[in-house]
């Protein structure tokens, strides 16, 4: 009976018992409140796949996203005095350290990573955020100049991307030395002519704002990130006001000239690259044709009754013809200097009002002018050259040629 109990129990054991289920196959959204199963949330970059919420990404999941064929090499950081202060609250910060590092199996707060996008050579320095809230100490702050010293070393720009409370309250003034050690480091790479990329992520506040965090050449944010330097709770408790819907959130950045760019999560490695390829590459990647400008002096400043105002008026015709919206600006400002007028050529001679007239007003030139109208759409090739040519015209104060076109 040996085989039963030794071979078909277990087999048996194995097939009936419960399988042990991890509780967290599930994830709630912050946001919507919906329901995610754990795979489809990581397939999905840590973005709610139903309201588009973008919760906090692991740094190493981040740096693989990032990075080609998600391969790269950390860079081991210089060592740096552990708890200086001897600093104690209701633990000691030693303790607090030991405790981060055995959670996260990291140093300290700062990851500098090595790699290439799309080929590029590219240093990240990132934040893990598990570690003490990506806390910035004196170990963050030579991460930060190990990184730009790395940078410079291999010619290869720099991207930061934080996800930090701010200073460590541990080191004291410590902590808050590395803001202008941080900055420093910027500078030896912005001294190197190389690049230098931040990308805002979910919470970037405290001293990190305060300094290498919105040095960047191109400053990018997650979409919903918070970044700011003060609380919202803070800053209205001292003001007294309430503060406005999204405050201190990226896109209220952007609208406010803070960053330049609010980027979804799945696009941040190709918006990445395609900044690097421009920032780099400083020669253009394919042969630069030069468009016929030829129209440009004559529309401006020659006033010459040869007839140009029918170029002009043709442009104009024909971009209102094609629907381009900005197109049509470009042609109602050559409208306004040009050759004002409505859709009446009768009207020729008010000017200005084909300047306010919206874009239906690019028509307005071409209907004045002899032989074109909106209807029949002019050689597109002399738009390009035309509509580039017009608020040079506008700039020259070229006198209203309305009658040009007519004459
Ligand atoms: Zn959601």
């Amino acid at each position: 009976m040996n085989w039963l109990s030794n071979y078909v129990r277990p087999k048996i054991r194995a097939l009936v018992a419960p399988r042990e289920l991890p509780d967290n196959l599930w994830h709630k959204c912050p946001s919507c409140e919906a329901m995610v199963f754990h795979r489809e949330l990581e397939d999905n970059l840590q973005v709610c796949p139903h309201c588009g919420f973008h919760m906090r990404l692991d740094v190493a999941k981040r740096l693989s996203m990032l990075f080609d064929d998600g391969r790269y090499q950390t860079i081991e950081l210089p060592k740096t005095p552990v708890d200086p202060l001897k600093f104690r609250d209701r633990k000691r910060y030693v303790d607090r350290l030991k405790e981060a590092q055995t959670k996260t199996g990291r140093g300290d707060a700062l990851v500098v990573a090595f790699g290439t996008m799309n080929g590029i050579s590219v240093v990240i320095a990132a934040f893990d955020f598990r570690f003490l809230g990506g806390s910035m100490g004196i170990a963050v702050g030579e991460g930060m100049l190990a990184a730009a010293r790395l940078a410079v070393l291999q010619d290869a720009p720099l991207i930061a991307i934080p996800s930090s409370g701010g200073a460590r309250m541990q080191e004291g003034a410590l902590s808050l030395m590395q803001m202008p050690r941080t900055v420093i480091a910027v500078e030896q790479v912005r001294e190197a002519g190389l690049p230098y990329l931040v990308v805002l992520t979910d919470p970037t506040t405290g001293g990190v704002t305060a300094s290498f965090a919105m040095l960047g050449d191109i400053q990018i944010a997650e979409k919903g990130a918070q970044i700011g330097f003060a609380g919202a709770r803070v800053i209205e408790d001292t003001i007294r006001e309430t503060l406005p819907e999204g405050f201190q959130r990226a896109e209220y950045l952007l609208e406010h000239g803070f960053v330049d760019m609010v980027v979804h999560r799945k696009n941040l490695r190709a918006t990445l690259i395609q900044l690097l390829d421009l920032l780099i590459h400083r020669t253009p990647a394919a042969e630069v044709v030069v468009l016929n400008t030829e129209e440009v002096p004559r529309l401006g400043y020659d006033g010459a009754a040869d007839g140009p105002g029918a170029d002009a008026g043709e442009a104009g015709g024909a971009e209102a013809a094609d629907g381009d919206p900005a197109a049509g600006a470009a042609a109602v400002a050559a409208g306004a200097a040009a050759a004002p007028g409505g859709d009446d050529p009768a009207d020729t001679g008010a000017s200005g009002d084909g300047a306010t007239d919206g874009g239906g007003t690019g028509a307005a030139p071409g209907s004045a002018a002899p032989g074109s109208g909106p209807g029949d759409a002019g050689p597109v090739v002399e738009t390009t050259g035309a509509a580039p040519g017009a608020p040079a015209a506008a700039n020259d104060g070229g006198e209203p040629a309305g009658g040009r076109g007519d004459g």
